[in-house]
């Protein structure tokens, strides 16, 4: 299943096309840490964006919060966090690394024994202990116990502790959903898989909270339109599924949870789990923070602690999937009319970095001004990208990599009847369009 050479591609790409450096890679990185290079940002904001469009701003009953990643540290006794918010850590007595206990296969070291004596022969691990994953930091000058915070390891808090203000200052009645996007951190024992599990990564979580008799359906609802999404934005179903966690799996609050899960190159990883707390999040923090944390239905004159529904996800880990599932060969002609591979991200539309990029076939003949003003001119709609530089067909291919949809060209023809061609990058078929036709064209066939 390990398909090393696949991920070797992909992270090699990220980086020459600047989607993906490694953190603080001038002083040797920083493990666990990831920067997103222009075309990266742009992919990550796409895969937000149309998270936020279809959960959020296309819905009556979701709005949204942003709120402060630190928080009072009460905040994580209420939840369990400080408690429970742990990994089994275990060392290697001989090479000292260090593993998830839970990871790791026959309690032994995964790093090769070696023949020679007094290196790493044989394995002797410690007994597993417990490891909490919320990093520290202070609030204030004085690096003392009582101003110690924790940077938020979920987003999912900080709905939680609105739920009481969202309710107050909006007419929103349940059953409703508050969804938020933002970074959480964790001090993940083993980093790995690239951007898969960082330390320092991008949530989107939504609390849908709901009468307590009508959980399960919402859930229901909840875990399909959630599968679905990966699904619309172009992930392939062999390649996606839900899987039910068994009961020996649930947390003790959970009545039900599933994981929409991707098939990377190394095998099957969560991208998102979907998940019926019942009333657990809003009774503890009611518990903690002694305020009333119920809802009064004026409709039907009942008081009662909602139970939610909370399908949290990974920004960053999807885009991980998406680039995955977007990366592939193919053979193309090259200017001599020879097939060669061709590598191209088959990105979908709504997230591919740069809409469109538009090109002067020749640096000559005013080819390049009339680029230029249909690019301004589309611009104003879209991300899109001009380049004047090299022969065309390798401008064509340096835009398959980055996942660009569309290449507008201006020719000889262009001057004559004012159509240019457009190229789709997944068939690299060509086809005239009128320029005053383009802009319609163009948003049509991304849907946007
Ligand atoms: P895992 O078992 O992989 O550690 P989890 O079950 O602890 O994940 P949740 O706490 O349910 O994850 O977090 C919700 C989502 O946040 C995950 O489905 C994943 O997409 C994302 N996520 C969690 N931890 C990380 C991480 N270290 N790096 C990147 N994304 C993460």
């Amino acid at each position: 299943m390990a398909d090393q050479g696949t991920m070797d591609k992909l992270v090699s790409l990220c980086k020459r096309r600047g989607f993906i450096y490694p953190g603080s890679e001038i002083y040797g990185g920083l493990n666990g840490t990831w920067d997103y290079g222009p075309l990266g940002v742009e992919l990550l904001r796409n895969i937000k964006e149309a998270w936020w469009h279809d959960n959020v701003t296309t819905r009556d009953d979701i709005v949204g919060v942003d709120a402060a990643i630190l928080m009072n540290r009460m905040v994580w006794q209420a939840s369990g966090h400080e408690e429970a918010f742990t990994d089994p850590l275990v060392d290697c007595k001989t090479c000292k690394a260090r593993f998830r206990a839970d990871q790791i296969a026959e309690s032994q070291c995964p790093k090769k024994p070696s023949k020679k004596p007094g290196e790493h022969s044989e394995c002797q691990l410690t007994e597993a202990r417990k490891f909490n994953l919320m990093f520290k930091t202070f609030v204030g000058p004085v690096e003392e116990n009582a101003a110690m915070v924790y940077l938020r390891p979920e987003t999912a808090q900080g709905i939680f502790v609105n739920f009481k203000n969202v309710c107050d200052s909006t007419r929103i009645r349940i059953p409703f959903g508050i969804a938020q996007i933002g970074k959480s951190f964790r001090n993940e024992i083993t980093p790995k898989q690239f951007i898969f599990r960082s330390r320092e990564f991008e949530q989107m979580e939504i609390e849908y909270f709901c009468h307590p008799d009508s959980g399960m359906e919402w859930y229901q609802r909840w875990r399909d339109a959630r599968f679905q999404w990966y699904k619309d934005l172009g992930i392939r179903s062999d390649r996606l599924r839900l899987r039910e966690h068994g009961k020996e799996e649930l947390s003790h609050y959970s009545r039900a949870t599933s994981d929409v899960e991707y098939l990377f190159p190394w095998g099957w990883g969560e991208l998102e789990g979907i998940a019926h707390r019942g009333d657990y999040d809003l009774r503890q923090h009611m518990k903690y923070s002694g305020k009333d944390l119920s809802y009064y239905d004026d409709e039907t004159r009942q008081r009662f602690v909602p139970h939610v529904i909370e399908p949290s996800a990974g920004a960053t880990r999807s885009l991980l999937a998406f680039l995955c599932e977007a990366l592939c060969e193919d053979q193309a002609p090259n200017e001599k009319g020879e097939l060669e591979t061709r590598t191209v991200l088959r990105l979908h539309p709504r997230l591919a970095p740069v809409k469109a990029a538009v090109f002067p076939l020749v640096k000559k003949d005013g080819m390049p001004e009339r680029a230029q003003a249909i690019y301004k001119a589309l611009q104003k709609h879209f991300a899109v990208f001009y380049d004047e530089k090299g022969a065309v067909g390798r401008r064509y291919r340096r835009q398959d990599e980055a996942g660009t949809p569309f290449c507008i060209t201006v020719d000889g023809q262009t001057a004559q009847d004012g159509t240019v061609t457009v190229r789709d990058r997944d068939s690299m078929k060509q086809e005239r369009v009128g320029s005053d036709a383009l802009l319609g064209y163009l948003l049509q066939r991304l849907r946007c």
